[in-house]
């Protein structure tokens, strides 16, 4: 088991005998704003992650015969003192306040449960219970490390942990694990309204340790590609939670059904350059998908020296043509590359949030110090710098140790 995530598990007191799955975080390498167009995008799944631990709750319904845990064990420790009716799924985070219950059999409008937190939750029993999972109850707890709001996907972490602990708890099996991205990615729409892409949901499942993942969104097919050893994956946040993202991310997304309607094409991934040479937004979509390619090309080569300009060339289209940067975003980028990285960019969705710089890794620490130092002399305002892993996508995480594959 990967020691940060041991660590996690340890450190969540999740009652004895409880069946606890993992969901990693991602960073997105390069390719933003292309997963919603059909596009390519090369996000690596990151040593931070969410943790859903829990057990089959007091139903009325059967039992799954095969769902071998300690369950009366599990019941009293975890819901003592507290009523509990038959049919609920009840969770709680260790990281904020409140706690979810929601009717198993998913009649509960995920976009209404209080505190909002709980709409993640809510959202997963609906898109499971669509699926045809039974309304089997789950009592569950969950913890983190991804921070939340700041582009490395903490909801999708959150949303496929707790897609694979309340399917199981209800006995529904996956034919395929793409299925399991689909249901999560359903599960953040019910709860948010934001019509997100699928890159987030499918790094947390398919995520590869030391390996970026290339992922085509049409077909939904995943390449490992291996990161090079030289230097590390830095990340940035500016101290700035996302703000505007959803209704601004719901408006560029419209903007992009627009453009391919205007070209005449399925998803803007069709369009040429010729065709969007006019249109900002959908030229953005077009030459970021191109980088993400080159990008891979370039790592599969050995060829470091294209990596920068590659990541410099992608944030710039996203401030410029895309419009989704802040001043902070701008400035990180700019003190990186001024502190010796060979290349930074946003990532996710903009408006806030994380940049992500690649850093010859002997100089990585050094690096990350000079910039969270001059941002504070320039901004006031505290960055937190931190070098991450790649690591294995979602999965049970004991036993049976490691990935679902
Ligand atoms: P990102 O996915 O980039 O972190 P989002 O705004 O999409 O940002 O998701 C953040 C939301 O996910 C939080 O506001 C909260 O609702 C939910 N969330 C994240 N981590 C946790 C956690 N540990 N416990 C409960 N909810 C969480
Ligand atoms: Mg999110």
């Amino acid at each position: 088991m990967d020691t940060d995530l041991a660590a996690l598990d340890r450190a969540a007191g999740f009652p004895a005998g409880s069946r606890v799955w993992a969901a990693p975080g991602r960073v997105n390498l390069i390719g933003d704003h292309t997963d919603y167009n059909d596009g390519w995008c090369l996000p690596l799944a990151i040593n931070r992650w969410t943790l859903v631990g829990g057990s089959i709750a007091p139903s009325n319904t059967d039992y799954n015969d095969g769902f071998c845990l300690p369950l009366a064990i599990d019941r009293e420790r975890v819901v003592t003192g507290r009523p509990k009716s038959d049919g609920r799924v009840t969770v709680r985070s260790r990281q904020l306040a409140g706690e979810v219950e929601v009717a198993a059999d998913g009649h509960d409008d995920p976009s209404r449960v209080e505190p909002p937190w709980g709409r993640f939750v809510a959202g997963v029993v609906r898109a499971l219970a669509e699926l045809g999972r039974e309304p089997t109850g789950f009592d569950g707890t969950v913890t983190s490390t991804v921070p939340a709001g700041s582009g490395l996907s903490s909801s999708s972490a959150l949303s496929v942990a707790l897609t694979l602990a309340i399917a199981e708890a209800g006995d529904f099996d996956w034919d395929d694990l793409r299925e399991v991205a689909r249901a999560a990615l359903h599960a953040e729409v019910l709860a948010t309204g934001v019509p997100g892409g699928l890159m987030d949901q499918m790094c947390s499942l398919f995520g590869v340790a030391d390996h970026a993942v290339l992922l085509d969104c049409r077909s939904l097919s995943i390449t490992p590609v291996a990161l090079p050893r030289s230097h590390a994956v830095l990340v940035v946040h500016s101290g700035i939670a996302r703000t505007l993202a959803g209704s601004a991310y719901a408006k560029r997304r419209a903007a992009c059904e627009a453009a391919a309607a205007r070209i005449g094409v399925a998803a803007l991934r069709d369009a040429t350059i010729d065709d969007v040479a006019d249109d900002p937004i959908a030229r953005h979509v077009v030459t970021e998908n191109q980088r993400v390619l080159d990008f891979v090309t370039a790592l599969e080569a050995d060829d470091i020296n294209a990596l920068g300009p590659l990541l410099l060339a992608s944030h710039a289209s996203l401030r410029d043509d895309y419009a989704v940067s802040t001043p902070e975003l701008d400035l990180l980028v700019s003190l990186l590359v001024e502190h010796g990285a060979i290349g930074a960019r946003l990532t996710g969705a903009g408006f806030g949030g994380c940049v992500v710089a690649l850093v010859q890794r002997n100089h990585a620490d050094d690096c990350a110090a000079k910039v969270v130092a001059a941002y504070q002399e320039h901004t006031g305002r505290e960055a937190h710098a931190f070098a991450v892993r790649a690591v294995d996508g979602a999965g049970p995480v004991d036993p049976p140790p490691g990935p679902i594959r």
